[in-house]
């Protein structure tokens, strides 16, 4: 499977997960407001039921019912009409068979059309039921044992049409279900806009890995064959001594040491990008320092018929990694020496400025062409491959001085000097 496939995968599993957790939370929210709506709604119904059965039931006690039969039309003695709360609550009176006793005290065609087709269940007493007559009109109920008389147990059934309420209920579901799909579809679009944003990154850095092992690979053959070579030819004369051989075996040695070279260079890059190398700051003068590390570049520049010049104006402490900024002051001298020819100068500068540190390194040697001026701190870069690597350069020692400035949250550049040569100017914050 190539890169573009496995970054697709992975892209469409993110989308996919996305999408998973959106869907998730937006039912979720529509059940939760529905729960909370249906709950209000028929909480105030059923609260209007509880608080009129009190009433009603000590009414009915007070009541001298005349019960003979139910069909008659019996209603309360005197006509007392059942006084209740809530002008929406119908109270039924209902005898121990469920026949409705106070009939007449509610409009006849009510009771035919609706109120006999009301169920009754005497196992259902004291709490709120749901019914419905036809599947077309909704009322909530309680029912309640109100004693007896004259030997007939007798019971009290409110009911409260809820059709209002239901359709409410209904459309605001209707609602939901419709927000929640809106929404899911919405989620898909911003499911593959957040899983690009969160490849971009891995995409760069499957790239950037690539890109190494691929350079590492080929930086390593170089090195590999010419050992190879040398040895090779040591075994097609074993009788020979070793200083017929010293050429070969020198080669070989000088090889070795370049990719002991590469390889530690490689690896503090690689920890750099797994954040594993830790800095350890302290304070100390970078003045001493660069005095210090300069020192025997002096003598190397000498002895190759070059000028090295020294010129500390930091009389100030600087807190950061001292062996880091040791690495990257070496950096930058053997690029100076590296890229300079004999006559050449190169001068090393210390400053304050706004309150950082300044150090610039600057020569007169062959300069950076302009098209590679930015490409000179990508990884394994050189200008000039050949000549680069004839002078010992592997294109990693100004990537790991942009990573060590970087990590002190400092700035480096190059630039043209005049009339040629480059400039490498380095800021740090005091820490
Ligand atoms: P190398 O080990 O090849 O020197 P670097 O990362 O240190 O690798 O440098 C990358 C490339 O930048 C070099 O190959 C060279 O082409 C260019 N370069 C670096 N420093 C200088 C300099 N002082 N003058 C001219 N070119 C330079």
């Amino acid at each position: 499977m190539n890169e573009h496939n496995i970054i697709r995968r992975q892209q469409l599993q993110n989308m996919k997960y996305n999408l998973i957790a959106f869907t998730i939370i937006f039912i979720s929210f529509g059940l939760i407001i529905f729960a909370q709506i249906r709950e209000s709604v028929y909480t105030k119904l059923d609260s209007e039921l509880y608080n009129s059965l009190g009433t009603i039931k000590s009414f009915v006690l007070d009541q001298n019912f005349n019960l003979k039969r139910p069909d008659e039309g019996l209603r309360p003695r005197g006509n007392a009409a059942i006084n209740i709360r809530s002008p929406r609550i119908i109270p039924i009176l209902r005898a121990r068979d469920g026949s409705i006793i106070n009939f007449g005290s509610v409009n006849d065609s009510y009771y035919d059309q609706y109120l006999k087709y009301i169920e009754f269940d005497k196992e259902k007493l004291n709490r709120i039921v749901s019914i419905s007559i036809r599947d077309q009109y909704y009322f909530r109920s309680i029912t309640t044992n109100v004693g007896t008389d004259a030997g007939e147990e007798l019971y009290m059934q409110l009911v409260i049409n809820s059709d209002g309420e239901r359709n409410l209920l209904q459309h605001t579901s209707f609602i939901l279900i419709v927000g929640v799909i809106i929404f899911s579809i919405m989620s898909i679009l911003a499911s593959l806009i957040l899983s690009q944003i969160t490849m971009k990154p891995v995409k760069k850095s499957w790239s950037r890995q690539v890109e190494f092992v691929e350079n590492v690979s080929h930086e390593l053959r170089t090195p590999l064959t010419i050992i190879q070579n040398s040895l090779e030819l040591l075994l097609t004369s074993p009788e020979d001594k070793i200083i017929d051989r010293s050429e070969s075996i020198a080669i070989a040695l000088d090889e070795t040491s370049w990719l002991s070279r590469l390889i530690t260079d490689m690896l503090t890059l690689a920890r750099s990008d797994s954040t594993m190398t830790e800095i350890h700051k302290d304070l100390f003068s970078l003045d001493a320092l660069v005095e210090t590390v300069c020192q025997p570049y002096m003598d190397l520049a000498e002895s190759q018929n070059k000028v090295l010049e020294v010129n500390l104006h930091c009389p100030m402490n600087i807190n950061a990694d001292k062996s880091r900024i040791h690495q990257l002051l070496v950096i930058l001298l053997d690029n100076a020496l590296k890229y300079t020819d004999e006559k050449d100068r190169i001068s090393v500068d210390t400053n304050i400025k706004d309150n950082k540190a300044v150090i610039t390194v600057s020569d007169t040697g062959m300069g950076i062409s302009d098209e590679n001026i930015d490409k000179i701190f990508d990884r394994f870069f050189r200008e000039d491959k050949a000549r680069s690597r004839e002078r010992g350069g592997m294109g990693l020692g100004l990537s790991i001085a942009d990573w060590i400035v970087g990590r002190h949250g400092g700035t480096i550049k190059v630039t043209h000097n005049e009339p040629k040569g480059s400039i490498f100017t380095i800021k740090l914050s005091k820490g």
